[in-house]
């Protein structure tokens, strides 16, 4: 996917980010408008626009919920809890249309969400 995609582009390293994983497959960067003290966006480095599409595979996400779980452990909130989400679609809160799962921790999280 291209130009248009703000995900895609840091994937290609046109715009900046700082990445805390990167293997071939899946990609974890500080989210630049921290919600939380610890905020990473978990992606996958091709492009799925949303979890609903068909080309994200169970192997893919099994993938990204294991770096979900080694950055809780390095960053240190994985004893006192944390939260894993994704936000899909429009009215599920997506703004950028580039599959990707919000680590947030480091404060206790309230729910339910808005
Ligand atoms: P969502 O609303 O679930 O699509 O979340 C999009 C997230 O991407 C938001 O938390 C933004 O702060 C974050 N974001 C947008 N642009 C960038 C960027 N260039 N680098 C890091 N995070 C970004
Ligand atoms: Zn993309």
């Amino acid at each position: 996917m291209g130009d248009d995609c703000i995900f895609c582009r840091i994937v290609a390293g046109q715009i900046p980010a700082q990445r805390l994983h990167d293997d071939d497959q899946v990609m974890a960067i500080r989210d630049i408008n921290p919600q939380a003290p610890v905020h990473v966006l978990i992606l996958p480095k091709r492009h799925i626009a949303t979890l609903m599409d068909a080309d994200g595979t169970p192997a893919l996400y099994g993938r990204i919920v294991e770096v979900a779980r080694a950055l809780a452990q390095s960053l240190g909130i994985a004893d006192k809890g944390f939260r894993l989400l994704t936000n899909c679609g429009p009215e599920g809160g997506q703004a950028v249309p580039h599959v990707h799962f919000h680590l947030l921790g480091g404060r206790s999280m309230g729910w339910p969400p808005g």
